[in-house]
């Protein structure tokens, strides 16, 4: 595992990750290793205030406690999106409903004293997979990330640094439209990807195309709401036409998608995550044909030339799973100290 520190002197950081079901705090050593980590249920029928009080209680108690493992390097927090920074504002987030326009940053660091480092979810599970998924070993200095979950979130890492852009909304890829006529989606388009590559999406296009069937048993257990992708996914593995062509619609989505990122950036990684992943054997023959059929740079990538090295685009499943969001919001602080370090070593050559 790498060190993320531009030297060895003990360190430690406090990652949160504050997701619509769970809220996690964690204690990491500056190799990026989980020393201690406390999980709660996010409590957002009481509102943000309530949430805000159990994390930076928990960031206390954390802190009170870790005071033995070295230097103190900060305290990241990866929040649902979109989050316009540096404000550090919350804009419509989907998953939070209540929070829009809430000043995560300003109550966070009045309440425990601190500054701290606020990043959008998708943008530290990016962060995470590209220090410790497959970026070191392929060399790669850049990724971008898609996560299908609920959503589709997505974060690029470009030259090792998170790539915010002007309002900090940067690398929204789950928004890109692959369907012009396809389902309302909560962002206001219509068809975004996120309509047909999430786990929500999955659900909703399977019940759409399985109410027509006059299979009831089948149309029974689709009233159970524990009826989710990964029960569709195992349907599709058993046989079930339906089932399977929901996975191939998603494929062809991401497919889509994927050909335009891979057109406009010409990165060396692209990382799928997110529970949606489970079902990578069902979705990704689709997506690798239409990333093949719809991306030029794709294909030249993939060629080999003589006067080229042999450096292909790769698109893998995510190495980290669910701890990439706690993984990465942990992750920020060394990132930043190490950038401020690198810093001071230009200016002073
Ligand atoms: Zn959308």
């Amino acid at each position: 595992m790498m060190a993320v520190l531009p030297n060895d002197e003990p360190a430690y950081s406090i990652g949160v990750d504050l997701g619509g079901t769970n809220l996690r705090v964690a204690v990491y050593s500056s190799a990026l290793e989980c020393v201690e980590l406390i999980t709660l249920s996010t409590r957002l029928q009481n509102g943000p205030e309530a949430v805000l009080r159990d994390m930076c209680e928990a960031i206390a108690s954390l802190r009170l406690r870790s005071k033995n493992l070295g230097r103190f390097a900060g305290v990241g927090v990866g929040t649902p999106g979109p989050l316009e920074l540096p404000a550090g504002v919350i804009r419509n987030a989907p998953n939070l409903p209540g929070w829009d326009g809430y000043d995560i940053r300003g109550h966070v660091e009045a309440a425990v004293g601190l500054q701290i480092i606020l990043e959008c979810d998708a943008n530290v599970a990016a962060l995470a997979e590209f220090l410790l998924g497959p970026a070191p070993s392929y060399g790669a200095s850049s990724l971008c990330m898609l996560t299908l979950g609920t959503g589709v979130g997505s974060g690029l890492v470009l030259d090792g640094a998170i790539w915010h852009g002007e309002h900090g909304m940067g690398g929204e890829a789950g928004h890109i439209t692959v369907d012009p006529q396809g389902a309302l989606c909560g962002c206001g388009n219509h068809g975004c990807l996120e309509q047909v590559a999430s786990a929500t999406a999955v659900r909703r296009m399977f019940l759409e195309s399985a109410a027509a069937t006059a299979d009831v048993q089948l149309v029974e257990s689709m009233a159970d709401p524990g009826f989710g992708a990964k029960e569709i996914a195992e349907l599709a593995r058993l046989g079930h036409p339906v089932a399977q062509e929901v996975f191939r619609r998603a494929g062809r989505g991401l497919g889509l998608a994927l050909a335009s990122l891979i057109n406009t950036l010409d990165l060396p990684l692209f990382v799928i995550g997110g529970g949606l992943i489970g079902a990578w054997d069902l979705f990704a023959p689709e997506m690798a044909v239409e990333v093949h059929r719809r991306s030029y740079v794709y294909r030249i990538a993939q060629t080999q030339y003589e006067s080229k090295p042999a450096r292909p685009i790769r698109i893998e499943p995510a190495h980290l799973g669910t701890a990439s969001g706690i993984t990465g919001a942990a992750a920020l602080p060394f990132q930043q100290v190490r950038s401020l370090v690198e810093e001071a070593e230009a200016v002073s050559r």
